[in-house]
């Protein structure tokens, strides 16, 4: 990667709150990141994983432990947090209540004495910005929820920051706005060209949002690439279970020719797979199937990854039916379907004997 691109640098970051006394409770455990300039760059992972950490670590609110932390090439591990070109936006928005949205807008300005009508050209932009022009003059508690986070929005891009960093935004918020604000703050982001850093418990919005992605897990960061590479090729068994959801096996290499494999899951499933590095016979390997990635077929078929099954479970969810398959004694694989005809919602019934197809190049395995 080019550094000369580089919007955030991590390097060896670690940070051990007080009281907590052994490596084993590191809040974020030897972190090396680079974010580029123009990303938006999205840090996934379960609660208490550390996420939240190293997003304050890179606002200034804490102090690493141990390593550096460079923004624009700078060091910033001795920069307090208003003297680093980052603002943060939180999810409980933290908006004045006495003041107007303009005057929350304006509020950063005003403290660092800006000529006042360089702040009126400013929050006039960036009311313009976030569409709030109709609302300026109302008080945060006449307003929405989504309307609350566009004036935190605008709060934080009214300073003009060369880094935007976001503590799970839009988890106040339903469903619906939700999603609407998603795309809303993916649009601005890539018309600003800010580098945005977000941060978020939720896979969804993670593979919606971003550039790149990097999951972590018990304050390490496991896997960085993009949502296509996150998704299709993750690279530990944490990653497949947490991003969607996974069938994962492991099976022993009966064949190996020419990245053509064949492996033996439970001793009675024969699995065709395609390999993007080499593997040897007898060897053991972790597989992924994605559940969409399976079919159910009509005719029984005796060629490469046709297998037998019984419906243990099915679960109707609008666009999709959900299937529990059993293959062997000991294995059973979850398959989505999609529901594109009214009358074939709910094809197979529990008990069911069914033809099951996962073609061998849409199955990975872990390299772990
Ligand atoms: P969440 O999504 O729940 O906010 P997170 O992934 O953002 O979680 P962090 O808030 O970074 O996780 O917390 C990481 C770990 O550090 C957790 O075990 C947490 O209990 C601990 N921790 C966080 N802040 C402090 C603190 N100020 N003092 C001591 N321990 C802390």
């Amino acid at each position: 990667m080019n550094s000369i691109n580089l919007a955030v640098e991590l390097v060896n970051v670690s940070k051990l709150y007080p009281g907590t006394p052994s490596r084993k409770t590191l809040a974020v455990d030897s972190l090396n990141l680079e974010i580029k300039t123009g990303e938006f760059f999205s840090l996934l992972g379960p609660s208490g994983c550390g996420k939240t950490t190293t997003l304050r670590m890179i606002a200034g609110f804490e102090i690493p432990s141990s390593g550096e932390i460079y923004i624009h090439k700078q060091a910033m591990n001795h920069h307090p947090p208003f003297h680093r070109p980052v603002n943060t936006v939180f999810q409980n928005y933290a908006l004045f209540p006495h003041l107007t949205v303009s005057q929350n807008i304006a509020f950063g300005l005003e403290m660092e004495n800006i000529p006042r009508p360089d702040i009126r050209q400013r929050v006039s932009e960036v009311l313009e910005l976030v569409q709030l022009v109709d609302l300026q003059n109302r008080y945060p508690r006449q307003l929405s929820g989504g309307q609350q986070q566009r004036v935190a929005l605008a709060r934080a891009l009214v300073k003009q920051p060369k880094v935007l960093l976001f503590d799970e935004p839009l988890g106040a918020l339903d469903l619906k706005l939700r999603k609407e604000m998603q795309l809303e703050l993916k649009q601005m982001q890539k018309r600003l060209g800010i580098t945005f850093i977000y941060v978020t418990h939720d896979q969804e919005e993670a593979l919606t949002m971003s550039d790149r992605i990097g999951v972590m897990n018990q304050g390490q960061l496991l896997q960085v690439g993009t949502p296509v590479e996150i998704y299709e090729y993750p690279k530990t068994r944490f990653v497949a279970d947490f991003i969607g959801e996974s069938n994962i096996f492991t099976g022993r290499v009966t064949q190996s020719q020419k990245r053509k494999i064949n492996l033996l899951v439970d001793e009675q499933l024969s699995v065709s797979m395609v390999s993007q590095t080499e593997v040897f016979s007898g060897q053991l390997l972790t597989i992924v199937i994605r559940p969409e990635k399976a079919s159910l077929v009509f005719r029984e078929n005796k060629s490469h990854n046709h297998w037998q099954g019984i419906i243990e479970e099915a679960i109707y969810l609008g666009t999709d039916t959900r299937y529990r398959v059993k293959l062997t004694p000991n294995t059973s694989m979850i398959i989505r379907q999609q529901n594109l005809q009214r009358d074939q919602t709910q094809q197979y019934a529990i008990g069911e004997t069914v033809n099951i197809f996962v073609s061998p190049e849409n199955i990975s395995f872990l390299p772990e």
